[in-house]
């Protein structure tokens, strides 16, 4: 097959086995690769109802048909797993070069299972694979051990947090967090501190004369969108912040504000003007948002200037960076602890100084906090569930959804939870991208939600960077595939394909539980003047109307055998 390679391998833990298997045509045609593979994979191996740190939870990475070629921004890869946080089915898009890699290596997906009995970690040159012992490996951060391990390949491992098993604990890879599910915390419950590629294959292309073509045309959207090109090319996710802020978009102190002016000195722009950075890019990408310090500190992106920000009353960047680099080398997710950090704050109307935030982050990270469990764990034990800022149980990131419609519609029917990438609803309400919208209004986003959704399941999948969606869409993204595989996609057929893996997911979280309920809002935006609590009741049922699927929210039957999904999932 062009596009994809074919093989998938499974790495059982628990017996040390390793054995492989052909990614079928099948799958891969109608699920893609990344999040959609992981997704169906999901689906066949583990039951709804698994314990996320049982042996059983499997950890899939997976690359897509584009990774590892010359299409911009396409080294990423996907990370899937049920998450210990969420309790939902949890694929991760993960940057970085390390995608890439696990292409050249001749992999579509490995499939990690089981539990090691000692610390280990799983070593892959092209066909070797070996697990190979890794007590020398654990207690270091994720710095120290990717500087160990950087010499077989390249990296993905977990610091603390993850051998910890907190559940707000990710993987890094190239300084990159993913996994905002307690994807970290998985690979702590199987022992496993890392996984170490080396490939040298080239991904074979079906027409390459093609496919050079749709790239160029690609790059030159890139450089024709000023948000891309100028805006994230040189000054980072945090370009916006100071638009976002005038907005009033921009959430501070655990949401109990809509902005904070204090963003201003910690802005993407003040940050260019103050500090030499050098770009970090991922594989293949032109952009480069990602930059350090130039000693190998990382800029915090606008996620982590966010929740080490504004939401916990932070002006300080020297204060926000050095946080940010703490949940970098515990391996744990920025946004969850600094909203863990912002609920603390708001419980007992304190403000923590410097040394006494550091102090929290550690104690989060060693996994020895209440705070550990994350934000609604932790409010939920003090009877106060409410003021967690999250839906499904995941922190939601600085983008207020009082402020945006479309992005209230997109956290609460998410399906892994309050996540603003599952549907990036600020590129057409804040910026304008690809289409301008109201912010303000309920008025035609049940239907539009879908399409951003599934959208976002095709990135996800193929598996680029989320915001190549600035510059490209489902057009060019079927060109790009088309040319890639020699198999005719057109634009509809690829958004078929997100709208499978969206249902397939839903369906899984439902088996899991999950229900109409959970589609829901923290309380707060819906006082003192916030989100219409009947209008956004409304949406919600038009949604699932469009969606097809019934009022509870569950995909109805005719929906999944329009999708091939009625195999697995009908009762
Ligand atoms: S834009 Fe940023 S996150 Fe996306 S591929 Fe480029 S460097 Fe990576």
């Amino acid at each position: 097959m062009f596009g994809w390679t074919g093989r998938t391998v499974i790495i059982d833990l628990g017996n040390n086995s390793v054995t492989e298997s052909r990614t079928t045509k099948k799958y891969a045609q109608q699920f893609i690769g990344g999040r959609g593979l992981g997704c169906r994979l999901m689906a066949d191996l583990a039951d709804p109802g698994i314990e996320p740190l049982s042996p059983g939870n499997p950890l899939i990475f997976s690359t897509g048909p584009l990774t590892g070629t010359s299409a911009p921004m396409s080294g990423h890869f996907a990370i899937t797993t049920k998450s210990p946080l969420t309790g939902t089915i949890f694929d991760s898009n993960a940057g970085g070069c390390l995608g890439a890699e696990m292409k050249f290596a001749g992999m579509d997906s490995l499939i990690v299972l089981g539990k090691a009995a000692e610390p280990a970690y799983i070593h892959i040159e092209d066909e070797d694979v070996e697990i190979v012992p890794a007590d020398h490996l654990w207690g270091k951060d994720t710095h120290e051990t990717a500087l160990i391990l950087a010499p077989k390949g390249r990296v993905a491992c977990i610091g603390k947090a993850g051998e910890r098993l907190v559940p707000l604990a990710s993987m890094m890879n190239d300084g990159y967090l993913s996994g905002r599910g307690g994807h970290g915390a998985v690979a702590g419950s199987k022992n496993l501190k890392a996984i170490v590629i080396k490939g040298s294959n080239t991904p074979e292309i079906a027409e390459s004369e093609v496919f050079d073509r749709s790239v160029e045309k690609v790059n030159k959207l890139l450089i024709a969108n000023p948000p891309v090109s100028k805006g994230l090319a040189n000054y980072g996710t945090s370009v916006f912040s100071d638009l976002m802020c005038y907005m009033k978009i921009l959430p501070a102190n655990n949401f109990r504000n809509k902005s904070s002016s204090a963003l201003n000195s910690i802005s993407g722009e003040f940050i260019r003007e103050n500090f030499q950075t050098e770009k970090k890019p991922c594989y293949a990408c032109p952009v480069g948002c990602r930059r350090d310090f130039g000693d190998g500190t990382l800029v915090p992106d606008y996620d982590s200037l966010w929740a080490f920000g504004p939401n916990i009353g932070n002006a300080d960047l020297d204060t926000t960076t050095l946080l940010n680099r703490m949940c970098v080398d515990y391996g744990m997710d920025p946004i969850s602890c600094g909203s863990a950090i912002a609920a603390y704050m708001e419980l007992y109307s304190t403000t923590p100084e410097r040394e006494e935030l550091v102090a929290l982050v550690r104690d989060i990270g060693e996994g020895r906090s209440e705070l550990s469990a994350g934000s609604y764990s932790y409010m939920y034990s003090k009877g106060m569930p409410q003021n967690s800022m999250s839906v499904k149980k995941l922190d939601l990131p600085g983008y207020d959804p009082r402020e945006m419609a479309g992005m209230a519609i997109a956290y609460a029917t998410s399906n892994r939870g309050g996540c603003h990438l599952s549907a990036f609803m600020a590129a057409p309400e804040m910026m304008g991208k690809p289409m301008a919208l109201d912010r303000l209004s309920f008025g035609g986003k049940a239907a539009l939600i879908q399409y951003f959704q599934n959208l976002a399941a095709v990135i996800d999948s193929l598996v680029i960077c989320p915001y190549a969606t600035f510059a490209m869409g489902e057009v060019e993204l079927a060109s790009l595939l088309s040319a890639a595989t020699g198999k005719t996609y057109t634009a509809e057929e690829l958004l078929r394909s997100g709208e499978r893996i969206y249902n397939l997911e839903r369906m899984y979280n439902t088996k899991a539980g999950f229900s109409r309920e959970d589609d829901a809002l923290p309380e707060r935006f819906f006082e003192e003047g916030g989100i219409d609590r009947e209008a956004f009741r409304n949406v919600l049922t038009d949604y699932y109307h469009f969606r097809g699927w019934d009022e509870r929210g569950v995909p109805l039957e005719r929906k999944l055998q329009e999708l091939g999904l009625q195999e697995r999932w009908t009762n």
